[in-house]
């Protein structure tokens, strides 16, 4: 196990905190004395969890409102502090056909999983390289790498997410600026629920997921992939740490 000894003090903001992966990943990097700031449409879901009260901020975000982001992240330095880590975490993952889906939903869908990580980096960029410093984390999805029936537009989100994330990497090695992606399997979350894993697929916990992102700001890794088979979590690392 790597230490983690470096996340105490950390200012760390996740997208979609209010429950499941984000919701655990802050409670993993608060027991290690990160600064959490979660940011998630529904309002009403971490405080009725009772533990809103427990990170140093909580409030409304719109991932897909370039307004409602920047003012968010700009709260939090306010509040909080300069942000070292931003995970753009927020997503939706609806099931069905492409044929039959309404395109309201098929550019939702985009729209959240795919501009609103594209947003969240532009800004979290537009504070970290000044500073020559920070640690940007998407979260993609093995979907991104595979084609699962039934999810042609999540896949495609996430595939782009994975594109857009490795492309940013080159961009900006060298810069101070870390930037990364996790590639978690099928999850126990809200999300995950309407999906069934194949046979040797086990779906794994939001902790578990949790657990790598926390193993991946600790070392700055570039990419995780976090699988689960015959209920053996393993996470399966691409690419050398970033300095
Ligand atoms: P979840 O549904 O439990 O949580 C997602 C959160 O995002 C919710 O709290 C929701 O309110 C929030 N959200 C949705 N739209 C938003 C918006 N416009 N602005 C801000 N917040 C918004 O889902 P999860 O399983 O914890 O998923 C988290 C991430 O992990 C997603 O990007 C998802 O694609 C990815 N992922 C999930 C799985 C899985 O099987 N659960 C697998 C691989 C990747």
């Amino acid at each position: 196990m790597t230490k983690v000894s470096n996340i105490s003090g950390k200012v760390v903001v996740i997208t979609g905190g209010a429950r499941g992966i984000g919701l655990s990943t802050a409670k993993a990097l608060q027991r290690l004395g990160a600064k959490i700031a979660i940011g998630d449409i529904d309002e009403t879901a971490v405080k009725e969890s009772g533990t809103a009260a427990d990170f140093e901020h909580y409030g409304p975000l719109d991932v897909t409102d370039q307004r409602s982001f920047d003012a968010f992240l700009d709260e939090v330095e306010r509040q909080v502090g300069p942000i070292d880590v931003l995970i753009n975490n927020a997503g939706i993952m609806p099931t069905g056909r492409v044929i039959d889906e309404p395109d309201a939903l098929t550019r939702r869908i985009l729209d959240i999983n795919l501009y609103g990580v594209i947003l969240g980096s532009k800004l979290a960029l537009a504070r970290m390289l000044p500073r020559h410093r920070g640690h940007l984390i998407n979260i993609a999805s093995l979907a991104g790498e595979t084609h699962v029936p039934g999810l042609a537009t999540y896949n495609a989100s996430k595939h782009a997410v994975l594109g857009f994330t490795d492309t940013l990497r080159e961009e900006y090695r060298g810069s101070g600026v870390a930037i990364s992606s996790v590639l978690p399997t099928l999850t126990n979350t809200d999300l995950g629920s309407g999906v069934h894993a194949p046979k040797m697929l086990r779906a794994a916990e939001p902790e578990e997921v949790a657990a790598a992102i926390v193993q991946m700001i600790a070392t700055r890794r570039s990419k995780v992939r976090v699988t689960k088979v015959a209920g053996v979590i393993s996470q399966i690392v691409g690419l050398l740490p970033q300095a």
